[in-house]
């Protein structure tokens, strides 16, 4: 049987929420520190669990890793979703809704990735505090800027794949731009 339109549009739409069950490295705190808010979210947000930034004038938005990340999004449903979330769609996932990459392909992508996380994050130094994100920036910015690099030559290079990968296939590319690399919009 060919399919109808609404019939592939929804095959795309399942395949997008595979895709994003999978992955949630846009809510993990891996690929962004924090998500902006418009100002009329601030409470709502925070009345659904979100840790809201309120000292900061230049981050208005709630910080990651996302307290309602749990495989998926918890609040999802909500009417007050927030609309950064709803709007952000990474290359990956733009490349699945067009056809440009197979579901399968991108899983291998996200479990490839996932997998040069790891390999980084035993390297960092251990902390409670900050995203993945946070730690991973000062580290590199630390490393490059120190006279030894030689001996961190191995993280350095790992990280420069890992930051490859975020750029190439996530599209995320000013991790060490400040004003506009940390909000997911
Ligand atoms: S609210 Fe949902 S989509 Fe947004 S960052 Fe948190 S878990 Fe992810």
């Amino acid at each position: 049987m060919i399919p109808s339109m609404t019939e592939v549009e929804y095959s795309r739409e399942s395949e997008a929420a595979t895709l994003c069950k999978s992955c949630g490295l846009c809510c993990t705190g891996h690929l962004f520190s924090w998500v902006r808010l418009k100002a009329t979210e601030l409470t709502p947000s925070e009345k659904l669990g979100l840790k809201v930034i309120r000292n900061d004038p230049t981050q208005r938005g709630f910080t990651q890793p996302c307290p309602a990340w749990n495989g998926q999004c918890a609040i999802y449903t909500s009417p007050h979703y927030p609309r950064g979330c709803d709007s952000y769609k990474c290359k990956l996932l733009r490349e699945l809704l067009d056809e440009s990459i197979s579901l399968r392909d991108a899983q291998s992508v996200v479990e490839e990735t996932k997998a040069s996380i790891r390999k980084v994050e035993a390297q960092l130094p251990k902390s409670a505090d900050g995203s993945y994100r946070d730690r991973f920036i000062a580290q590199v910015k630390s490393l490059r800027e120190s006279s030894g690099q030689g001996h961190h030559h191995k993280f350095l290079v790992q990280a420069e794949v890992l930051l490859n990968v975020f750029r190439n296939s996530f599209g995320v590319k000013d991790f060490f731009e400040e004003e506009e690399g940390i909000a997911k919009t």
